[in-house]
């Protein structure tokens, strides 16, 4: 069972103690966390240290941080996800996954056929992503913004590369793109909805520079090929598949 971890503030990783209350403190009893037990403590901006607890009651946990700094899990591609707005259940999958596949920030969108941005539930997603960061041992909480607007997306966030991945695309696959574009370190992947994107919407995305990539013959559901675009990035520009002590 892997060391147990949890979210406090930037200054109390810089300071020598942390005070856990709240949901941090339930987690901690969640997970069985006794006096004298080692953790990690990530402040979800790519500082993590380790610490003991000192002493634990009803109300809070305090923990003494010890120097050793644990080498956050992040990957040097900024690597962001544009995903159309999906069914609920699917859409909190998609933040989980990119979370566990190491992407910097996701970006939440409407276009023509996406399902209807539901109330806010950036709450939500932020717990989403937070409970991934931690069981995947980053020490980054990816940034979850939106649902804004497909044309917004493609006016306002930039990259070195942006990829739309789209059913329609008759050319570059990644793999073939990516010799010629070997030095970005950071990269746009956007994703669809279950509806898929207009000829209008693509046309439109390759009028503002994205290249339009195709996963193969095969259809695949929204979160499929969410997780496929994210994974190919990682491998083909960032860490996937680095060894550990790399
Ligand atoms: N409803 C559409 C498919 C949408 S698939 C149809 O039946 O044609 C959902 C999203 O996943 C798409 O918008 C696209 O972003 C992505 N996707 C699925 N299969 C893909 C493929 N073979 N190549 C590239 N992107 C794909």
């Amino acid at each position: 069972m892997s060391v147990p971890r949890f979210l406090v503030g930037t200054q109390a990783i810089a300071s020598g103690s942390a005070v856990l209350r709240g949901s941090e403190l339930h987690h901690l009893r969640v997970r069985r966390v006794r006096c004298g037990d080692t953790v990690v403590l990530l402040d979800g901006n790519g500082h993590q240290r380790r610490g003991i607890v000192a002493s634990l009651d009803r109300r809070q946990a305090l923990i003494q941080l010890i120097d050793e700094v644990v080498p956050p899990a992040e990957s040097a591609l900024r690597l962001v996800l544009a995903q159309a707005v999906l069914k609920p259940a699917k859409l909190d999958m998609v933040i989980e996954k990119a979370t566990e596949l190491g992407v910097s920030d996701l970006v939440v969108f409407t276009c023509e056929r996406s399902m209807p941005a539901t109330q806010d539930r950036a709450v939500r997603w932020n717990r989403i992503a937070t409970s991934a960061a931690k069981q995947c041992q980053r020490a980054s909480v990816p940034r979850i913004r939106g649902p804004i607007r497909f044309d917004t997306l493609l006016q306002e966030e930039h990259a070195a590369l942006r990829l739309l991945f789209w059913e329609g695309a008759t050319g570059g696959t990644v793999s073939t793109l990516a010799p010629q574009h070997r030095s970005y370190n950071s990269l746009l992947a956007v994703v669809g909805p279950e509806g898929g994107f207009s000829e209008l919407e693509a046309a439109h995305a390759v009028a503002m520079g994205c290249l339009p990539v195709t996963l193969g013959r095969r259809i695949l559901r929204a979160e499929t090929a969410a997780i496929v675009a994210v994974s190919l990035c990682q491998m083909l520009w960032g860490d996937l598949g680095d060894h550990p002590s790399s």
